[in-house]
């Protein structure tokens, strides 16, 4: 088929390189001027891959697609010709002393969920979930020595528990990699879609192809009633500092969360707050997510501040993903904070909804 794809994001580039791969004539359009700027929400994320830390402000589904993506990723990765750093160590959840209130909220609905979405799984044997055993989802609380131990570099928080099958991506060298392997795709920089439907698309004059995808994020309004989150970021340098696994602060006033990337890098963030501003980060968000990632890691404290990055998480009013397909088109949209842990399978999941 002859296929437009709307938007050069995670979810576009995911989708023109699985397309191109099974043969199609891919189109990719997107205002980007180059392959490499930086627009896209996809570049700004921290690149957790936690299905299970993420409910708490998930559902099933969210969690069924985390769980089958987490199966996907190495597959897919394993099919660029560059490599991408992703690994699965598992993730922690940690808290300081006198915050346990904040934590004993999040892990109770971490573990009411785990256990509604066993419930529904038990009820639909033919699911997706099938086989999944939760109890291995469950967080486990570590003692002082063992987390010592999972890593030494984490000497402020008395609580620590560990996500055994949570993990991370490299997202800038995965944005790079997808658009490097899928040489045969025709990428339209500096190309804004102005208007789409069922086989049709309009970026300067009108065309015609066999589907159109309209993966543009933020930019798919008026047809999507989709808003920009605001977060924002930090890259600290940190050589020597060893940490394995991505971290997460439970924190009565903020969510903090630091994921090590290689070489030396480790990203902090990330601000979620109800604005489209772009502009870059702000005193306090810099105060907190700092003073917050510190408090977790002393040694960071000479740490070398060497990026700040700013974007807008796409999502629908209710915060939860949404798939849709008719004849001739497909809309995906509203990934939110989840994007790089849901898309791989909800590009399976459109793929196998198109229907020629
Ligand atoms: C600070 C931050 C941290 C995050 N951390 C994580 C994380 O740790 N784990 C995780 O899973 N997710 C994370 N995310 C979320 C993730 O980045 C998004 O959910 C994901 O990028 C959404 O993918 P998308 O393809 O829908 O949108 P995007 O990646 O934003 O791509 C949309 C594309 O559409 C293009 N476009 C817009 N308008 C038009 C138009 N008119 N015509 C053509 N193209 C257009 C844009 O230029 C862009 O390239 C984070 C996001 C942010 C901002």
């Amino acid at each position: 088929m002859k296929i437009a794809v709307a938007g050069a994001g995670l979810l576009g580039r995911l989708l023109a390189f699985q397309l191109s791969r099974s043969g199609h004539e891919v189109h990719v359009f997107d205002p980007a001027p180059h392959a490499d700027a930086r627009g896209a929400a996809g570049w700004t994320a921290a690149g957790m891959l936690s299905p299970v830390a993420e409910l708490e402000c998930a559902d099933d589904f969210v969690f069924r697609l985390g769980l089958r993506s987490v199966e996907l990723w190495p597959q897919l990765l394993g099919q660029l010709q560059v490599p991408v750093e992703c690994r699965f160590d598992g993730s922690l959840l940690l808290a300081h002393r006198g915050d346990e209130g904040a934590a004993r909220r999040v892990l109770d609905v971490l573990e009411t969920k785990l256990a509604s979405a066993g419930g529904s799984e038990a009820k639909n044997p033919g699911d997706a979930l099938a086989g999944v055993r939760f109890a291995d989802h469950q967080p486990t609380k570590l003692t002082a020595e063992r987390l010592g131990e999972l890593e030494p570099s984490v000497r402020g928080p008395a609580h620590a528990w560990l996500l055994p099958n949570e993990g991370r991506i490299h997202t800038v060298q995965a944005m790079q990699a997808l658009v490097a392997s899928a040489p045969q795709v025709q990428w339209h920089w500096d190309r804004t879609v102005d208007a789409l439907g069922p086989g049709e698309l309009r970026s300067g004059g009108t065309r015609r192809f066999d589907w159109v995808f309209d993966v543009r994020g933020t930019g798919a309004r008026p047809e999507l009633p989709v808003r920009g989150v605001r977060g924002e970021i930090f890259w600290l340098r940190a050589p020597g500092l060893q940490l394995t696994r991505p971290l997460r602060l439970l924190h009565p006033r903020h969510r903090v969360y630091l994921v090590p990337r290689a070489p030396d890098l480790v990203v902090v963030g990330a601000s979620e707050i109800e604005s489209e501003d772009r502009s870059p980060v702000s005193l306090r968000s810099t105060v907190e997510l700092l003073a917050a990632a510190h408090s977790v890691v002393p040694e960071l404290a000479e740490a070398r501040i060497v990026h700040s990055e700013t974007n807008l998480r796409p999502a629908l009013p209710d915060n939860l993903p949404r798939l849709d397909t008719q004849r001739g088109i497909t809309r995906i949209n509203g990934l939110f904070r989840h994007g790089w842990l849901i898309a791989p399978a909800l590009v399976e999941r459109a793929l196998q909804e198109m229907k020629p």
